[in-house]
């Protein structure tokens, strides 16, 4: 939701549920997205990275099968990491929130078209059962809601029996990722996909995710998450 809907909707619910800095917990005004301090403090990843791979260290030299990348915050500073864990953990949505505004705004400012559908990094069921949602559906729905388009879950699923890829490096995730995605039947013939997570680690899920998504048909793909890491 953008303009004048997006903003009464947020003034109206400024006097029900005051907005906080997703960072610090500060109050804020209902029409701000990040408190003073934070605002000065944290860095703002998009004017940062390379808008090809998400990264700030660019890694466009590997294949890439997403052509375009978004990511409002640098995982590595604490602030964000916090702000990270309770998206993840109790379902906390203000830095997705914040981070969909962000790019959404500078999707405007870029000109670039508004994807057709949008399709978050999927959960494995068991995972998404015992936790109960999956972060990245919640991320593609704040981004969802303010560009107007509808987001699809049901396209990508993730297999449960491979374990989690924490802590391995980029040659290693991208060959443990394989197998572990796949998708429903679906056409997605020159569409402009959207591909959301909350956070881009090495980029291997959301490149191996793209394929996928080419392999469907998609003519374009974009990856957008809150936060991206830096590697060594
Ligand atoms: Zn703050
Ligand atoms: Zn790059």
């Amino acid at each position: 939701m953008t303009g004048s809907a997006g903003k009464l909707r947020s003034f109206i619910t400024d006097i029900f549920l005051p907005n906080r800095c997703p960072f610090c917990g500060k109050f804020i005004t209902w029409d701000s997205l990040i408190c003073e301090q934070c605002d000065k403090t944290v860095t703002k990843a998009n004017i940062e990275i390379c808008r090809r791979c998400g990264k700030r260290k660019c890694i466009c030299g590997n294949n890439i099968n997403y052509d375009m990348a978004f990511a409002s915050f640098f995982y590595n500073e604490k602030p964000v990491r916090s702000s990270i864990y309770r998206f993840k953990t109790i379902g906390d949505t203000n830095i997705a929130e914040y981070a969909a505004e962000d790019i959404v705004s500078f999707m405007e400012k870029e000109n670039i078209p508004k994807p057709d559908i949008i399709i978050p990094v999927p959960m494995g069921r068991k995972k998404r059962r015992k936790r109960g949602f999956n972060q990245a559906e919640l991320f593609a729905g704040c981004i969802g809601k303010r560009l107007c388009i509808p987001v699809n879950k049901n396209i990508l699923y993730k297999s449960d029996t491979k374990d989690e890829q924490h802590n391995y490096g980029r040659d290693i995730r991208e060959k443990r990722v394989k197998g572990l995605f796949m998708a429903e039947e679906a056409d997605l013939s020159g569409m402009t996909v959207m591909i959301c997570d909350d956070v881009m680690t090495t980029g291997a899920t959301i490149n191996e995710c793209s394929r996928i998504l080419k392999d469907l048909g998609a003519g374009y793909v974009i990856s957008a998450v809150c936060a991206v890491t830096e590697l060594e």
